[in-house]
C-alpha cells in the first residue's frame, strides 16, 4: 500500500491502471510494522472506489511473508505467525475487504504432513471468532521446502480447517507452472483442481508469466507475454468462463521503475 495515502492511494493507483480490482499489502510485505488503522484512509478510498462502481469488499489483502505457520522447528515462529495473522485480519476487517491471501509456508527440514497440520491448527485458532473473511491459501511454486505445491497438499490442509466457508485458494499461474502444471491445457488444470480441491474454493487468481520452465520450482515472475507461459495461454486463462467473478491480480515485475499493469491489463483484455 503506498504511504502516505494508503487505501486511498491504492484506489487511485488501481484506477490509473483501469483495473476493476486490486491487491494490497497493508505494509511492507517483508515485515510486520503497520501504520495505525486510523491512518489508512479507508473512508476516502472507499468513497472513490464506490464512485467508480466497485466495492472494497471485493479487493484482496496479501498477508506479510514473515508468517510461516508451517515451521514446526521453531515454536516461536509459529506463535508469532498467528499473532501477525490475527492483526492482519483486524486490518482486513477495518478496510472492509474479505479475501486474504496467505502463503502456507515452508516446512524447512521438518516433516511436510506435520507442517500442514500445524498450518491448519493455526488457521483454526485464528478463525475461531471470525465469520466474514476468507483466507485463501496460495498455490506455491515449491521452491525450497514450500508447502502447498500441489493441489493435493492444498486439499490436505482445507480438509482440516473447521470453518470451511472461511477458507479458499489463490491460484498463481507462475507458481503452478513452476510447480509442474501445464497451463497450455488450462481446462485440464481446472478439471484437476476441481477433482482434487473443488472449484468452489477458488477465490483469487494471480496472473503472472514465469521466467522458468514448467516444473522448475523457482518462483520468478515474468512480465505478461515475456515468460514461458506466454500471452496466448494467459489470455485464455483470464477470459475463462469459469473464472468470471474471480478477482485476477497481476504481480509482474516493474519495468524501468514503473508498474506495467495498465499496459498488461490492456494486453490481456484486447483479443
Ligand atoms: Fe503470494
Ligand atoms: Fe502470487
Ligand atoms: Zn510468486
Amino acid at each position: 500500500m503506498n504511504a502516505p495515502e494508503y487505501v486511498l492511494g491504492s484506489v487511485k493507483e488501481a484506477l490509473s491502471y483501469k483495473a476493476n480490482t486490486f491487491m494490497i499489502y497493508t505494509g511492507a510485505p517483508q515485515n510486520s510494522f503497520r501504520a495505525p488503522l486510523e491512518k489508512l484512509k479507508v473512508t476516502e478510498g472507499d468513497e472513490l472506489w464506490q464512485r467508480n462502481g466497485y466495492d472494497l469488499k471485493d479487493i484482496v489483502i496479501h498477508c506479510p511473508y514473515i508468517i510461516n505457520l508451517a515451521n514446526t522447528l521453531k515454536p516461536e515462529t509459529y506463535e508469532m505467525g498467528k499473532e501477525v495473522l490475527k492483526k492482519e485480519i483486524l486490518r482486513t476487517r477495518h478496510i472492509g475487504a474479505r479475501y486474504m491471501v496467505l502463503h502456507p509456508g515452508s516446512s524447512l527440514t521438518g516433516d511436510i504432513e506435520e507442517s500442514m497440520k500445524q498450518v491448519t491448527d493455526g488457521l483454526n485458532e485464528v478463525l475461531k471468532d471470525e465469520d466474514d473473511i476468507i483466507i485463501c491459501l496460495e498455490t506455491m511454486a515449491g521452491k525450497g521446502s514450500e508447502v502447498g505445491r500441489t493441489f493435493e497438499q492444498i486439499r490436505f490442509m482445507i480438509d482440516r480447517v473447521e470453518k470451511k466457508n472461511l477458507i479458499g485458494v489463490c491460484l498463481d499461474t507462475c507458481h503452478v507452472n513452476d510447480a509442474g502444471y501445464d497451463l497450455t491445457d488450462f481446462d485440464a488444470v481446472l478439471a484437476d483442481f476441481n477433482r482434487v480441491i473443488g472449484l468452489d474454493y477458488l477465490k483469487v487468481m494471480h496472473i503472472n508469466d514465469s521466467k522458468n520452465p514448467i516444473g522448475a520450482h523457482k518462483d520468478r515472475h515474468a512480465n505478461i507475454g515475456e515468460g514461458t507461459i506466454g500471452l496466448e495461454t494467459l489470455r485464455k486463462i483470464v477470459h475463462h468462463p469459469l473464472l468470471d467473478n474471480i478477482p485476477q491480480i497481476l504481480e509482474t515485475p516493474y519495468v524501468g521503475g514503473q508498474a506495467p499493469y495498465r499496459e498488461e491489463i490492456e494486453k490481456l483484455l484486447n483479443l
